[in-house]
């Protein structure tokens, strides 16, 4: 039985998605021995409420010099990121020389802005690839896992940041104490850490399970990140929520008795507990859910095999290893997932070995279905894709449930 990693209580597991591989490790098809895998499960801290894997993946198979992930890809997030940026220009980087510190830059995605705008900046990501391609555009980026002796280093060579953000970075660090008392080395006094990522309550609304692999170990509340804010002596003191992703939280922290809370955070908390987000009986009621969009999907994509239809999938998404891997899909029931990303196209799937081929095959001929990997993404998608439907092509999707469209 695994403890909880935040406040070492009891974890209480309530759904196992099985045997999974690394979700961003995409294969060359001449090179399959020793794929890796573990077994991906979810549990809920009875103390803290916090929920989060039952099993660690050791950082370095994740996040690496090939980590294929590259932020810039869509336009939607990128204007995100431009806004977020503008944001603290306008409001916490005002101050005398400010310095604004990112954790998980990736592509540069979100500094670039600061860096247009002459501010002092520093990207603190350990996947050397994607950094690179950061450097490539004037962003400054060390090559490291931030973590407390990070901190440490990058406050004595550059000196104490105003704000310490990241995106879709947070939930995927295990190690929260190592983190907090890096903040705790980097900020400044009056300073803030803000962070956002997947929220539960979104992922249960929807029964985003895909939400759900080796990266993303934590899967937040604004509940769970209080508590975990107040155990390493910070404040939760704002939250937004934002449609991204499928439905984000950014967390607004700052030193414990440093900002006043805005009400937004009684409100979410409020609303959470009014809902019995983190608690078993709602967390079992999405699993069971999950366990009918695995039947349905199954059932829909052997029916159309049977029917001789063809179905590629779109999107050789990281959460879409989740779904692939639970349902077994293989190159039978989806003959290959188009991507946009080059370091994936002609490489296999993980786990389940579907090809991966560049975006020109999905129109060359169109399939008769598109199972949409890349759901969170679907708007960009399909006007992007108008073709394929006046084509007479259509969509299946499998959250909130199996559904053509
Ligand atoms: N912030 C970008 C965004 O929102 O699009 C990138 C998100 S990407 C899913 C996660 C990034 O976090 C990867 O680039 C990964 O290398 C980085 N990362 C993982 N662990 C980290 C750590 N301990 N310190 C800094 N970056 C980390």
């Amino acid at each position: 039985m695994a403890d909880c990693r935040i406040c070492g209580g009891v974890l209480t597991e309530f759904y196992d998605f099985g045997r999974q591989p690394l979700s961003d490790a995409f294969l060359e098809p001449d090179k399959l021995e020793g794929e890796f895998f573990f077994r991906l499960a979810v549990g809920l801290c009875s103390d803290c409420t916090m929920v989060q894997l039952m099993e660690e993946v050791p950082r370095d198979k994740m996040f690496h010099e090939d980590y294929p992930y590259f932020s810039s890809g869509s336009s939607v997030m990128r204007k995100h990121f431009e806004l977020t940026a503008r944001k603290f220009l306008e409001t916490e980087l005002t101050g005398p020389d400010p310095f604004i510190v990112e954790i998980g830059c990736n592509d540069g995605i979100m500094l670039k802005t600061a860096a247009e705008a002459g501010v002092k900046h520093l990207g603190v990501e350990p996947s050397g690839g994607v950094g690179e391609v950061a450097r490539s555009k004037g962003i400054r980026v060390r090559t490291a896992f931030f973590e407390e002796s990070t901190a440490v280093e990058v406050a004595k060579e550059e000196g104490h940041a105003d704000v310490i953000f990241a995106a879709n970075t947070i939930c995927h660090i295990p190690y929260m104490d190592s983190i907090f008392r890096g903040i705790d080395a980097l900020l400044k006094p009056n300073g803030v850490f803000v962070f956002e990522d997947p929220y539960l309550g979104d992922i249960t609304q929807r029964t985003s399970f895909d939400q759900i692999y080796d990266e993303h170990y934590y899967l937040f509340t604004a509940r769970s990140v209080q508590a975990m804010a107040r155990r390493f002596g910070f404040d939760l003191v704002d939250v937004e929520r934002y449609p991204v992703h499928g439905g984000e939280v950014r967390y607004t922290i700052a030193r414990a008795g440093a900002r006043e809370p805005s009400p937004a955070v009684a409100e979410l908390i409020a609303e959470e507990n009014a809902a019995g987000l983190a608690t078993l009986p709602t967390l079992e009621a999405f699993g069971a859910k999950v366990t009918k969009i695995k039947e349905d999907l199954v059932a829909l994509l052997t029916k159309l095999r049977e029917e001789g239809k063809t179905v590629v999938a779109y999107g050789a998404t990281a959460k879409s290893a989740t779904v692939a891997n639970l349902c077994g899909l293989n190159s039978d029931l989806v003959s290959f997932v188009c991507d946009t990303t080059p370091q994936k196209q002609n490489r296999l799937t993980p786990g389940t070995h579907i090809p991966v081929r560049s975006p020109e095959a999905f129109s060359n001929p169109y399939p008769d279905y598109a199972l949409l990997f890349a759901w969170n993404h679907a708007e960009e998608i399909m006007a992007k894709e108008k073709a394929f439907r006046e084509a007479g092509g259509k969509w299946i999707l499998y959250v909130p449930e199996v559904h053509v469209l």
